[in-house]
């Protein structure tokens, strides 16, 4: 049974006077990789951001297996739980410069999960393998490449074992050699089951990975629908000029 992980229902934002979401609605099951696509601006960011609970609603909810994150009279201890159900891959992979990759690693699960230091090193070290980077426990995040690093902030995000990931357009600030080996990372995590919700302009990428895609334009989500029908026959009229120009650059 595919349950529903994340709800987001009527969200609206807005800072100061700018509107940037009007009326958000999507669900997210467990299970699949979702595609968030959109122009600059229209707010992709601040829908994940949303869902990290890194920005106060202006409007609406967002129900992370069925409780409200924003609820005043929620207990500390139910928020911090749902918290840790997300785990967000930022563009500019937010490691911390002046430790090494393993205690990057190890900082948020022994802080917040309150893992052993030793089990928080295995959980680590056995995430680096996964990553392909099995040998750079004692690199500092400045010896490695942009893909090494973005690859770190993977595995930092999973070693906290969130029922989510969200992924900010995780491979812009890349060069484009090392696209690649991120995706690579990525498609396995969706092969392996895990929920994604990533924004990304790798159109091929949503394309082969993505169980859907969401369009997002003028503070609403205009298509939720399969890759397929989305990038082939689109039902609205910003969705193909938006398309038609990424298709071109
Ligand atoms: P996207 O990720 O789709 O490019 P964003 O979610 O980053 O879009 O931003 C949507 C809009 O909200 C933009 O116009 C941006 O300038 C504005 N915005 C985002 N964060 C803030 C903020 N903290 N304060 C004011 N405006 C913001
Ligand atoms: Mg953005």
């Amino acid at each position: 049974m595919k349950g529903k992980i994340i709800e987001v229902i009527n969200l609206k934002k807005q800072f100061g006077n700018n509107l940037i979401l009007d009326d958000i609605n999507f669900t997210i099951n467990k299970g699949e990789a979702v595609s968030l696509i959109g122009p600059s601006g229209s707010g992709k960011s601040t829908i994940l951001r949303c869902i990290a609970d890194l920005e106060t609603l202006t409007g609406g909810k967002i129900l992370i297996e069925g409780h409200n994150l924003q609820d005043k009279g929620i207990d500390k201890k139910i928020k911090k739980e749902l918290l840790l159900k997300t785990g967000m891959i930022f563009q500019n992979f937010n490691l911390f410069p002046h430790m090494t990759v393993m205690d990057n690693l190890t900082l948020a699960q022994t802080k917040v999960r309150k893992t052993s230091t030793d089990e928080a090193k295995k959980i680590g070290q056995a995430l680096l393998d996964r990553v392909g980077l099995g040998d750079k426990a004692n690199a500092y995040p400045d010896s490695l490449s942009g893909g090494q690093k973005q690859r770190v902030a993977i595995a930092r995000a999973l070693a906290m074992k969130p029922k989510v990931m969200l992924f900010d357009e995780p491979t812009s600030a890349l060069d484009p050699e090392m696209v690649s080996e991120v995706l690579d990372v990525m498609k396995s995590l969706a092969e392996d089951g895990m929920t994604m919700v990533i924004v990304t302009h790798e159109m091929g990428f949503a394309k082969k990975v993505a169980d859907r895609v969401l369009f997002v334009d003028g503070g609403l989500i205009l298509e939720d629908d399969t890759p397929e029908r989305v990038f082939d026959s689109p039902t609205n009229e910003r969705t193909k000029s938006f398309l038609d120009k990424i298709l071109l650059d």
